[in-house]
C-alpha cells in the first residue's frame, strides 16, 4: 500500500457565504495542546468564551455558550428543547432557511404555520405581528440574514410584540452575527443561534447559542418530568410535557455542563473552543461596530464593481443583507462554468444558490476575515476576466476604478 501524501490543500480565496477563511490567529489557536474537560484550566477558558459570547450577542443573558456541532445543531438544540409536541410554531419563509426551521420544528411534534414572502424581499414586520395575533403561537421563529436571498429582515418590532403578547422569539442569525448588527436584548430576543465559519472566521463545527430565563423556565419545567421528580399534583403535567426527546440536543444537559456544577455531558470539543475563543478575541478586539463598519466598506466597494461591470444585483436593495451579495447571472452565461473557471484560474471560489434561485444568481460573501480590500479587488478582477473570456459584454476595466474610488473615498473621509 502507498501511503498517501501529507496534506497539502490548493491556496484559495473564499468568497461564499461559507465556510469562509479561518483567520490565521484562529487556525493557530487550533494547534493548542490538549487539556481535560474537567482541567480548571479549561473551565476557565470555557467560562472566558461564555464571557465573550455575552458581549458578541449584546446580551446579559446568563447562557450563552456553543453547541458542538454545525449552525443547525445550534437550531435543532434549542428547538429540541423548547418546542412539545402539539406547540404552535410560526416560521415566516422568506429563503431556504425559513424551510430548516420549519422542518426541524416540526420534527419535535410542532403544529408549524408559515406565511412566505417572495424570495428577495423580507417581510413588512407588521405583515408578521399581524400574523402572530390571528395564530396566538408558542414560538416564532424566523431568519435575520437569509444566505439563500441575500435578504436581512428587521427584527425589532416583531421582537417587541412577541414580548408583548409573551410569544417566544426565537432567531437564526448564524449569516450576520459579527458582520452585523445583532441585538439580542434590546430586539427581545428570546434564543439565538449563531455558526462558527460565516462572520466569527472560524472553522465549521460549533453552534453559539445564547437564550434568556423564559427560555430556561421551560427547560427546566420539562427536566423536573425527566428526573422523576415531579410531584403529584404534576400528575397531569408529566403527560402534557413529554421528556426532551433528545439527549445531545438537550440544553437541560448542556447548561449544567456550562454552568459552575460541571454535570457531564458529553467532551467539549477541546480544540473548536480555543479556535472559538480566539476568534471571539479578534473580534472584540476589533470593536464591534469598527467591524460592522468593515463589513460595509467591503460590501459597498463589491457592488460598486459588480454594478460597474454592467452586472445586476438581485432583490430588493432596501433589504440587503451586508454580508450576501446576489449577482444575476447574464442572459447566454452558464454559471457554473464561470464558477469552476474562476476557482480553476484564480483560485477564488464563489457560490452557486438553490432551489427556485438555482442557475439565476451567483452568491458572494463578503464575511468576517474573508472580507478584505485584497479579496473583494481580486474576485471583481477574476470575475470581469472570466465573464470576458465566456463572451460576457462587461465593461472592460470599470469595476476595479468603481471599487477604489470607494476605497479612496473612505480614505478621504477617515483622515478628515
Ligand atoms: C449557513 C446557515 C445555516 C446552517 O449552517 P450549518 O453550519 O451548515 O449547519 C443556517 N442558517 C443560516 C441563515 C445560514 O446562513
Amino acid at each position: 500500500m502507498t501511503i498517501t501524501k501529507q496534506l497539502h490543500t490548493p491556496p484559495r480565496t473564499i468568497m461564499t457565504p461559507g465556510p469562509v477563511e479561518a483567520d490565521p490567529r484562529v487556525l493557530r489557536a487550533l494547534g493548542t495542546p490538549i487539556l481535560g474537560q474537567f482541567d480548571p484550566a479549561f473551565t476557565h477558558i470555557m467560562n472566558e468564551t461564555m464571557e465573550m459570547l455575552r458581549e458578541l450577542f449584546q446580551t446579559k443573558n446568563k447562557w450563552a455558550f456553543p453547541v458542538d456541532g454545525t449552525s443547525r445543531a445550534g437550531i435543532e438544540a434549542v428547538l429540541a428543547s423548547v418546542v412539545e409536541p402539539g406547540d404552535k410554531v410560526f416560521v415566516p419563509i422568506f429563503g431556504r432557511f425559513g424551510y430548516l426551521l420549519t422542518e426541524i420544528a416540526e420534527r419535535y411534534g410542532a403544529d408549524v404555520h408559515n406565511i412566505e414572502c417572495e424570495w428577495g424581499e423580507v417581510f413588512d414586520p407588521e405583515t408578521v405581528i399581524h400574523e402572530i395575533k390571528k395564530v396566538n403561537p408558542k414560538i416564532v421563529a424566523m431568519v435575520h440574514g437569509e444566505t439563500s436571498t441575500g435578504r436581512m429582515q428587521r427584527l425589532k418590532e416583531i421582537g417587541a410584540a412577541c414580548r408583548n403578547q409573551d410569544v417566544l422569539f426565537i432567531v437564526d442569525a448564524v449569516a450576520t452575527i459579527g458582520g452585523t448588527d445583532v441585538k439580542v436584548d434590546e430586539w427581545n430576543i428570546d434564543a439565538l443561534i449563531a455558526g462558527t465559519q460565516k462572520c466569527l472566521s472560524v472553522p465549521s463545527g460549533m453552534a453559539p447559542i445564547t437564550y434568556n430565563d423564559r427560555i430556561e423556565k421551560i427547560i427546566m419545567e420539562r427536566k423536573k418530568v425527566e428526573k422523576g421528580i415531579a410531584t403529584k399534583a404534576d400528575a397531569q403535567t408529566v403527560r402534557l410535557r413529554p421528556n426532551i426527546i433528545s439527549n445531545y440536543f438537550d440544553l437541560s444537559q448542556l447548561q449544567d455542563y456550562w454552568s459552575e456544577r460541571r454535570l457531564n455531558h458529553h467532551t467539549e470539543a477541546t480544540s473548536m473552543l480555543y479556535a472559538l475563543r480566539e476568534g471571539l478575541r479578534v473580534i472584540l478586539e476589533e470593536g464591534l461596530e469598527e467591524r460592522f463598519a468593515r463589513h460595509r466598506l467591503h460590501e459597498k466597494a463589491l457592488v460598486a464593481g459588480i454594478k460597474a461591470m454592467g452586472l445586476s444585483l438581485f432583490g430588493d436593495e432596501h433589504s440587503k443583507v451586508p454580508t450576501v451579495t446576489c449577482v444575476l447571472i447574464p442572459p447566454g452565461i452558464d454559471g457554473e462554468t464561470v464558477r469552476s473557471t474562476l476557482l480553476k484560474q484564480f483560485g477564488i471560489e464563489i457560490a452557486s444558490s438553490f432551489g427556485p434561485m438555482h442557475g439565476k444568481i451567483w452568491r458572494i460573501g463578503t464575511m468576517g476575515y474573508s472580507c478584505r480590500k485584497d479579496n473583494v479587488l481580486f474576485t471583481l478582477a477574476g470575475l470581469e476576466a472570466v465573464l470576458i473570456r465566456n463572451g460576457a459584454s462587461v465593461n472592460a476595466g470599470a469595476a476595479l476604478q468603481a471599487a477604489l474610488e470607494v476605497y479612496e473615498e473612505e480614505v478621504a473621509l477617515s483622515s478628515l
